[in-house]
């Protein structure tokens, strides 16, 4: 079972950064180490549990990437060109049954071995055709228009590590090197609830003082990106014994216990309390806007991370606290999240010391660069503006203001799930 180290005092301290939160999490959280066997077809997402070496060099053969006329180089027109008869054709997946014999040209496909005694591929655009012969233009560079064996990926190169979230093109990889099947750690167990008696849920009938939790279903949709298996645990009202008796059914069953609402420190904010009843707590007061306090504990063994209920907050802090945490507990390899540079369409003033997001949608300004326009208004309830923006520009600790004009540091939302 998955670990947070108990020892929960390393969590307090008056403020940490983001930073800071992601160095802890990697530094004290277990990753799980229990691995399935998946087919190919099913790996996208998943974590691979050991690395490949390559089985196959890539190509398997050497072969023309050209559609085209085969040759020797030592057969090569050096200052003009020069009349070949044609003997031999070979297409893809097929053989030129023999050896090219010296100062002839065989007929050659794309993706076609490269028959023996042949180095060179002369385009077929690049040649003139004389009855049966070929006319091949001088200046052609020895090896030219061929894939040796081996130049993508040498047999026992070390081609994917353990560690890595495997993407589309990962997944190629591993297909081309014949492999059907490969080792990947399981999927996270993940148990979600939403706390507060003012949530109902969609489908249910609502009060007039009640809104629908939509919080619980984007946790839900971004564990399912990071390849979580969700436990959806519903709506715990705010009630100390209830909460209690949520968190400890799923402890043990789960690696992950994840929350919404009720982390402030308002009498009616009962999360808290109810993780001190059944486990051990500490709030972390992040250095990050928007978000407020988030909490962390561990419950029975499994670690428990309880996020605010302000949607905005909500997203924002599973970026930095909850994605940090999945990836470290099924031993991905921490992925940096990369700000790409774009302009500031906007003036912006921030605290020092903290970091901040803005919800921006990008444009082409008439000079053509891309432009970040800041959504309007700034609320962390505000979920149009998460809908209606592209991303996020992170402004780090040390800005103060942002001006027309600077460059800014842009997180596409694609990019933090
Ligand atoms: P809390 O962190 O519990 O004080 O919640 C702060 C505010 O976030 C509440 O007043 C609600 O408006 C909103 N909120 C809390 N939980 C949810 C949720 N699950 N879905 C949508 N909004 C929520
Ligand atoms: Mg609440």
């Amino acid at each position: 079972m998955a670990q947070l180290s108990d020892d929960c005092f390393a969590f307090g301290g008056p403020m940490m950064s983001v930073d800071e939160a992601i160095a802890l999490i990697a530094a004290r959280v277990t990753p799980v180490r229990d691995m399935e066997t998946v087919a190919l077809a099913g790996a996208d997402g998943r974590v691979l549990a050991r690395d490949i070496t390559a089985p196959l060099p890539l190509p398997p053969f050497t072969n023309s990437a050209v559609d085209g006329y085969a040759v020797s180089s030592r057969d090569l027109p050096q200052d003009q060109e020069l009349s070949f008869a044609v003997t031999g054709r070979v297409q893809a997946g097929g053989s030129a049954g023999g050896p090219l014999a010296q100062g002839r040209a065989m007929r050659i496909f794309t993706g076609a071995p490269m028959p023996d005694g042949a180095d060179t591929v002369f385009m077929q655009e690049d040649v003139r055709l004389e009855g049966d012969k070929v006319v091949l233009p001088a200046g052609l560079k020895p090896g030219a228009n061929v894939r040796p064996a081996g130049e993508d990926v040498a047999l026992g190169d070390p081609a994917l590590k353990s560690g890595q979230r495997l993407r589309p093109q990962d997944v190629a990889l591993v297909a081309a090197f014949g492999l059907t099947r490969l080792d990947v750690v399981r999927r996270l167990r993940v148990a979600v609830f939403s706390t507060g008696n003012e949530l109902a849920s969609p489908g249910e009938a609502r009060d007039p003082a009640q809104l629908f939790d939509s919080n619980r279903y984007m946790l839900m949709a971004m564990l399912a990106r990071l390849g979580c298996e969700v436990s959806d645990l519903g709506i715990i009202r705010d009630d100390r014994a209830a909460l209690a008796s949520a968190l400890q059914d799923v402890a043990g069953t789960h690696d992950l216990i994840l929350t919404t609402g009720g982390v402030s420190t308002g009498e009616e904010d009962h999360v808290k309390a109810s993780v001190e009843s059944v486990g051990s707590l500490v709030l972390w007061r992040m250095a990050i806007k928007p978000g407020r306090p988030v909490a962390m504990g561990v419950i029975a063994g499994t670690p428990f991370i309880g996020l605010p209920g302000n949607p905005v907050a909500s997203f924002v802090t599973f970026v930095h606290v909850v994605r940090p945490t999945i990836l470290a507990l099924s031993g991905a390899r921490q992925e940096n999240l990369l700000p790409l540079p774009v302009r500031a369409g906007f003036s912006y003033r921030k605290k020092i010391a903290r970091r901040e997001y803005v919800r921006v949608s990008l444009r082409r300004a008439a000079d053509g660069v891309l432009e970040a326009v800041k959504f309007p208004r700034e609320g962390a309830g505000l979920l149009s503006s998460l809908v209606d923006t592209d991303g996020l520009v992170e402004l780090g600790e040390t800005v103060t203001r942002v001006e027309p004009g600077e460059s800014v540091g842009f997180l596409a939302y694609a990019s933090l799930m």
